[in-house]
């Protein structure tokens, strides 16, 4: 019987096919299993490890071939991770204990992986994943059961936690869609998931037992659907919907040369919000004009000590030399908040924040941020590097950023090394700094408006809590209001202001923000084609018309409600 029921939709886009259940149960592989004495299985449990190193390298070589940069470095991720001397010794010593190979690797990859589950952070306890996955993969070598095998068709994907090689390891044309029970949208998967635009649907919990291996379902990734063993009439309703939706697909592909320019003549530049130097590639495959943000941190949280100078300099080089003279916005790091980081001991706070994070870190820490300024100055040799400080709440702030950034160009003079004189910037996230931006505007050659910080800061609504999450809205009068005021305050100063937050993805808002006189839209990737269809389609006379309109309502989701009815429907790519 058809049966249909809702998870999170995290990337949306509709698939269908049948569920190949991912994620093995190796419980009756290791029931049966007959160990040897406690030399012969160390010796198993080495060349198992020997074996995957290969198989992996293997893996990432032919990823790399194919341009699957990002599921390459996750690969190489985990090369790391069998490789890791502390990974072997604590194997070794799981095996003296229990006497099985198998064993032995499974409890060793799962007491490392616990060790992450216990950080609050989520990115980190995503990576808990990766260790077990890891564990299960040298595990299953020395069990001799095969990696998961495809048949030739698509499959959706289905597990409570599904390890990130599988979907690595699996061309992105098998994969129709994916479905989780639990994970987030920052686990591995996800990313992975997101750079491939793969309709992925999480958060089904315990439901995830209504899902059979080889049963058909529907999964609705915007809405967080999931249809499973669909009627005839349920499946052509779908089928419809798909259609519309390949349609689509091509009608994008063929915007991805054309300007984001409106009617009369406005051009905006869409530039996408990246990670890892790793992301340009794909984000130049949907018409990204540059990077309006690379988030560095992601540099320093792959990393297990202080990326140093050179470290940095590579990535951000590497980056810098993808935009291909078109910007690449550097934000210094943001640790903190949501995105602790173990090397550096920062005790754990009540409200972290609203704690030491970001630029607050930065400025106390010149052993981390000297390097770092001086990497992002060198990079700007390779094209246009720009460099943004993240969370500033006041000028003293930046005239400390100044006077590093001097003694940053003194000290790489004095070694020898060349840089460039590059664009400063800052990010406009907290109130305090829209409030102050006639200010702020005076010391800084840009603003980046990042909006995930702003509404939850303005508004007092944490972004990452599902139960206030109807309050976090962006067309709220007093999150508009500051968005204003940070604009205006660029154009009076003759800089330029962008924004980088997710609201910048949304079409009626890049409406509002065209009409406030915004230059530059930075987003997840797949969301460029979407903003540019509707820039393309109004005028900035009617966005200024809209905006003055709006400007004049009470409520939030008034607006929203308000800008549908004028603008219609805005179609619904990826979004991210
Ligand atoms: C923002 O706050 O809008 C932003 C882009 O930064 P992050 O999401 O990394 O905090
Ligand atoms: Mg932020």
């Amino acid at each position: 019987m058809a049966e249909t029921i809702r998870g999170k939709g995290v990337i949306s886009g509709i698939a269908v096919g049948r569920v190949m259940l991912a994620g093995q149960n190796l419980d009756g592989y290791l029931a049966a299993y007959r160990p040897g004495d406690v030399a012969a299985e160390q010796k198993k449990a080495e060349a198992a490890i020997a074996a995957v190193t290969e198989d992996l390298l293997a893996t990432i070589e032919r990823l790399r071939k194919d341009g699957q940069t990002e599921q390459a470095a996750i690969l190489e991720a985990h090369r790391m991770m069998v490789q890791d001397p502390m990974m072997a010794d604590n194997i070794k010593h799981k095996i003296d204990t229990c006497g099985s190979a198998p064993q032995g690797i499974l409890e060793a990859a799962d007491e490392q992986a616990q060790l992450f589950e216990q950080m609050e952070d989520e990115y980190f306890a995503a990576r808990a994943v990766d260790l077990r996955d890891v564990g299960k993969r040298i595990a299953r070598h020395v069990l001799g059961v095969k990696e998961p095998e495809l048949d030739a068709g698509q499959v959706i994907l289905c597990g409570e936690e599904i390890e990130p090689s599988v979907v690595a390891g699996m061309p992105t044309e098998q994969i129709a869609g994916v479905i989780l029970g639990s994970g987030s949208a920052t686990s591995h998967v996800v990313i992975i998931a997101k750079a491939r635009a793969i309709p992925t649907v999480l958060g089904i919990g315990d439901k995830i037992s209504l899902i059979n291996d080889g049963d058909e379902v529907i999964i609705d990734g915007s809405r967080g659907d999931i249809v499973i063993r669909p009627t005839e009439k349920e499946r052509a309703l779908y089928e419809t919907k798909i259609e519309e939706q390949t349609k689509l697909a091509a009608h994008y592909a063929a915007l991805k040369d054309l300007p984001a320019v409106t009617k009369d003549g406005v051009r905006i530049e869409l530039t996408a919000n990246i990670g890892t130097h790793m992301d340009v590639d794909n984000a130049l495959t949907y018409g990204a004009e540059g990077v309006g943000l690379f988030r560095s941190e992601f540099v320093f949280m792959g990393s297990t000590t202080i990326p140093t100078e050179e470290d940095q300099f590579k990535a951000y080089r590497a980056a810098v030399e993808k935009c291909g003279g078109n910007i690449c916005v550097i934000r210094t790091m943001d640790i903190g908040g949501d995105k602790p980081l173990p090397y550096l001991n920062i005790e754990p706070e009540e409200n972290p924040f609203l704690g030491y994070r970001a630029l607050r870190i930065s400025l106390d820490r010149h052993d981390l941020f000297l390097p770092q300024i001086k990497a992002i100055l060198r990079a700007g040799l390779y094209g246009k590097a720009a460099m943004m400080v993240p969370m500033v709440i006041s000028v003293s702030e930046i005239q400390r950023v100044q006077k590093l950034v001097e003694q940053a160009k003194v000290e790489l003079a004095h070694e020898g090394k060349e840089y460039a004189d590059i664009q400063v910037g800052i990010m406009v996230e907290t109130p305090a700094a829209a409030v102050v931006s006639p200010l702020l505007s005076a010391y800084v050659d840009f603003f980046s408006i990042g909006t995930n910080d702003l509404i939850q800061y303005t508004l007092a609504v944490d972004r990452g809590n599902a139960q206030i999450a109807h309050l976090y809205n962006p067309f709220n009068p007093a999150v508009l209001r500051l968005i204003q005021r940070t604009i205006q305050s660029a154009r009076e100063r003759g800089i330029w202001a962008g924004m980088c937050g997710e609201m910048a993805s949304d079409p009626y808002a890049a409406v509002l923000l065209l009409g406030m006189g915004i230059t530059e839209l930075s987003m997840s990737a797949p969301s460029i084609p979407r903003v540019k269809e509707m820039i393309r389609s109004v005028t900035a006379a009617r966005a200024k018309e809209l905006l003055d309109h709006v400007m004049q309502m009470e409520h939030g989701v008034e607006i929203r409600a308000y800008m549908h009815k004028e603008l219609g429907d805005t179609t619904t790519a990826v979004e991210v």
